[in-house]
């Protein structure tokens, strides 16, 4: 058995991560870059960086992933990669006409301390750059942070190069989401359109990686938020960023850039954070609820209470990205599931370690940091044993020696699919991970129950 050898005892690290509940940070920068209509990502860096970037997404996604790399090579880690870059440029626009370069660094482009300001300066002094193309970059070393922080970092760059204000403050609201799949990102503009909202959503994978297949081939799909609603974005009366590790800090850069009054709410994951956001929405527009809307909660409400007795007291341990962990904490302990272990690789700091303590109740571990990661989870597991584990394919190592049941909710999953389909957030997206949920027990219980209590009805 896999990984049977993980020893019970916890001893404390401070230099070591083992099997870590993360990727890298460009992986996130470039899933953000996709949701750019017309962008494509660039990896400032060697092949073997971007290799491993466009991998992680095209298998977590079954798509496509176009993205283009710097290509180091022994030279440019001496002497810095500006002429890869610079060329990079130039073969770019000639070869695969984007709209939009985002460019996003890695750990050897920062180590050896390349400028990408001061280079992208140059390229348009030398007119490497088309008119009316933009080449934009943000700052993700992978040896600290995650794929969220490096989506975060490159949502806030989107900001930086294209948010204006023009002066004239309209009425449109802002969305700016973390760290979350194509199908939440539909979810929530299906929910801010059944209200009657007029909006600006950035970025916008949907449509990008999760693309329909007609037959036709196309460098870049229909999705995207186009730069010039991004620069709109700058007029906006209210942004919202949902989740603040993924999201916060490109709303804080709207606020002070272009005086967009922004506030931060949880990804409305289960009925109280889709409560606290569709009011959000309804009282800064001034809109009521519509009907359809309060049917879909209804309906959550109602298959939470006809199952509640298969839900309630069990025990779940999770990993996963923090803006996500946040809204399945709450979701579990809305259902009356028991949290036992928290973990996710990302550094989200202590106010939320404290914030999903106090979601999840006394007796939770909940930890974040290079040092949560799997092996850690899985000690914590064969201590104190759920009933059920969240988090992403990299779990069900873990999910098999402990043989318990896993929910893919976490980034990546290689070996199902679904998540790019199936939202998770808004009161659609809850039921279907109640029955994602509710799958897993009673599957469970039906292999597990001896003849006499093997029931039809359920
Ligand atoms: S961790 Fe650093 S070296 Fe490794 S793939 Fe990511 S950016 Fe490249």
């Amino acid at each position: 058995m896999l990984l049977r050898h993980t020893p019970k005892e916890i001893v404390e690290r401070s230099a070591l991560t083992i099997n870590p509940a993360k990727t890298c940070q460009p992986v996130g920068a470039m899933y953000a870059a996709l949701g750019i209509h017309k962008c494509l990502p660039h990896s400032h860096g060697s092949q073997g960086c971007c290799a491993y970037h466009r991998s992680a997404l095209t298998r977590h996604y079954t798509e496509p992933i176009m993205a283009s790399t710097s290509s180091f090579t022994e030279g440019a880690s001496v002497f810095g990669g500006q002429s890869n870059m610079l060329e990079s440029i130039n073969n770019i626009f000639a070869l695969y006409d984007p709209d939009i370069i985002a460019v996003n660094t890695t750990c050897l482009s920062e180590v050896i301390g390349d400028d990408l300001t001061q280079i992208i300066n140059r390229a348009i002094a030398d007119n490497k750059i088309p008119p009316g193309k933009t080449v934009m970059y943000a700052s993700t070393p992978s040896f600290k942070g995650s794929h969220v922080t490096g989506y975060g970092n490159m949502l806030a760059a989107m900001v930086q190069s294209f948010a204006q204000n023009t002066g004239k403050r309209n009425s449109t609201l802002t969305i700016l989401p973390s760290f979350i799949e194509p199908s939440d990102m539909t979810e929530i503009k299906r929910i801010a359109g059944a209200l009657g909202l007029r909006y600006i959503m950035y970025p916008d994978t949907s449509g990008v990686v999760n693309a329909p297949m007609d037959g036709a081939f196309r460098m870049y799909p229909k999705g995207g938020t186009p730069k010039e609603k991004i620069a709109a974005s700058g007029d906006s009366r209210l942004a919202f960023a949902l989740g603040r590790i993924g999201a916060s800090q490109a709303a804080r850069l709207l606020d002070s850039k272009c005086k967009v009054n922004t506030r931060i709410l949880d990804l409305p994951i289960g009925i109280s954070a889709t409560d606290a956001f569709v009011d959000a929405l309804r009282k800064a527009a001034g809109l009521t609820v519509p009907e359809s809307i309060r049917i879909e909660r209804g309906q959550l409400v109602d298959a939470l209470c006809d199952k509640a007795q298969y839900l309630y007291g069990k025990k779940v341990s999770l990993m996963g990205d923090p803006d996500t962990l946040l809204g399945l904490v709450q979701f579990c302990a809305d259902a009356g599931m028991r949290t036992l272990h928290v973990v996710t690789g990302t550094p989200a700091g202590v106010k939320w370690e404290r914030r999903v303590s106090e979601i999840a109740g006394s007796g939770a571990t909940v930890k974040c940091g290079a040092q949560a990661d799997l092996f850690y989870l899985h000690q914590l597991m064969r201590n104190d044993k759920p009933d059920l584990l969240f988090g992403n394919s990299y779990c069900k190592y873990i999910a098999r020696d402990m043989d318990i049941p896993l929910i893919r909710c976490a980034f990546p999953i290689y070996d199902r699919i679904g998540h790019s389909y199936v939202p998770i957030t808004g009161y659609r997206g809850g039921l279907h991970l109640l029955i994602k949920i509710l799958d897993n027990i009673m599957d469970r219980q039906d292999r597990d129950a001896p003849e006499e209590q093997f029931e039809l009805v359920m």
